[in-house]
């Protein structure tokens, strides 16, 4: 039997409506003694107010050089069952759609290897697999591979990538999300498995500006699938919503960012030229307004969580391309964008962070990008000023210093 360590201060954390995760670890602690003792480290890790893991050391399996992340204990002696605490991340499947069948098979090997403690899914989209030991390693990798899984993205490498269930479940979906997200895991294996970047990067793939994914905050290049024809309208679904109570004008015209519908007369009308494709309208009134025309994606780049500057959201460099197999023209353009960021990044700096340090002219220009008015913020304030020759050569302060 594992086992019990006294945890009143872990117990509180499952008091409340919410799932707990204390609740979760105690019923693997019942099984393994690592994760025994993983509740008892974390109880001492909130009574002295400081965490007793240390990150990092270098560990992995033969051939890759990421995908699993180097845990130990501070306090090996008091808790020896987690004096190796690794985790190892699993490539999740594109959409999150799991069998039950292969979710057993992935448990069940982690209970002959681990803690038993899972963690699905971690922040970057990875199934994630908290607690083993570096003499384990090489056998969870051949049990995983053997069943078809492969490990995912860790340290400076692209990560795994991640997406939304896109047309799968969702008829508005503009892109094949699950598509874009396997085709671009299979082209960029060699940077997800062999860390080679100054620092991660991350793809995120949502089929409408919705963004089920967050990937306009979380990726360091956001694909956001879009289209280029008019909003169809329903008048007659438009008067049903209206007749259900919606307050048309204040819920869906005055909201519209670009201000370019108007509601009179019981009819809305929508001056296409001017929409942004936010997908507000569309996402309320999924019943009388449907995108048309040709589909495709913006390409954004560059958002991040803080670190070394604050937190960013992506900007859009391209306002839209086709994302059709075999996507040659969109990995040629990202190839493009590494090279530039190898070039010029520092030891962990996100490509975000590096167009901020050397500006967007010049990573446009290195990428061959043109650049289109829309990326403009807000118009200069000042009149633009054309230096002369003798400009340049005045010293004005000279007159206060005589
Ligand atoms: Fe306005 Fe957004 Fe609807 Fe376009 S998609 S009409 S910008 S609310």
């Amino acid at each position: 039997m594992p086992k019990k360590y006294d945890t009143p201060l872990l117990d509180e954390l499952e008091k409340g409506p919410f799932p707990s995760f204390v609740t979760e670890i105690k019923k693997a602690a019942a099984r393994t003694e690592m994760a025994a003792a993983e509740l008892g480290v974390l109880e001492r890790c909130y009574r002295e107010k400081k965490t007793h893991w240390k990150h990092g050391g270098i560990v992995g399996v033969r051939g890759y050089g990421g995908g699993v992340i180097g845990r130990y204990s501070d306090v090996p002696e008091d808790f020896p069952e987690v004096a190796h605490f690794h985790t190892v991340r699993i490539n999740s499947i594109a959409g999150f759609f799991y069998t039950s069948e292969s979710l057993r098979t992935i448990c069940d090997i982690w209970d002959k290897y681990g803690s038993g403690l899972t963690n699905l899914h971690g922040s970057t989209g990875d199934l994630v697999l908290l607690g083993t030991t570096t003499d384990k390693l090489e056998a969870i990798f051949a049990e995983y591979s053997s069943r078809g899984w492969d490990l995912g993205g860790s340290g400076s490498a692209m990560r795994t990538p991640s997406c939304c269930v896109g047309p799968a479940r969702c008829e508005w979906s503009n892109i094949d999300t699950l598509d874009i997200n396997y085709a671009v895991t299979q082209e960029f294996q060699d940077e997800m498995h062999r860390p080679a970047f100054p620092y991660k990067f991350k793809f995120k793939t949502v089929g409408c500006a919705v963004d089920c994914n967050a990937s306009i905050a979380r990726a360091d290049c956001s694909i956001i699938g879009t289209w280029k024809g008019n909003i169809a309208v329903d008048q007659a679904e438009v008067a049903n919503y209206a007749k259900a109570g919606m307050d048309i004008q204040a819920e869906i015209a005055d909201l519209c960012p670009t201000q370019c519908i108007t509601y009179a007369g019981g009819k809305l009308a929508i001056d296409d030229a001017n929409c942004s494709r936010c997908m507000h309208c569309i996402a309320k009134m999924t019943k009388a307004l449907k995108a048309t025309g040709e589909k495709g994606a913006s390409i954004l780049i560059g958002s991040k969580a803080p670190f070394v500057v604050g937190a960013t959201l992506s900007w859009v460099i391209v306002p839209f391309i086709k994302m059709e197999a075999p996507y040659t023209e969109f990995f040629a353009l990202i190839r493009k964008m590494w090279e530039w960021w190898d070039e010029h990044g520092k030891n962990r700096e996100r490509i975000g962070e590096l167009i901020i340090r050397r500006g967007m002219r010049e990573f446009l220009e290195y990428i061959g990008v043109d650049p289109v008015p829309q990326q403009v913020k807000e118009p200069r304030r000042d009149p633009f000023w054309f230096w002369t020759e003798d400009d340049l050569n005045q010293k004005p302060w000279e007159a206060y210093t005589k």
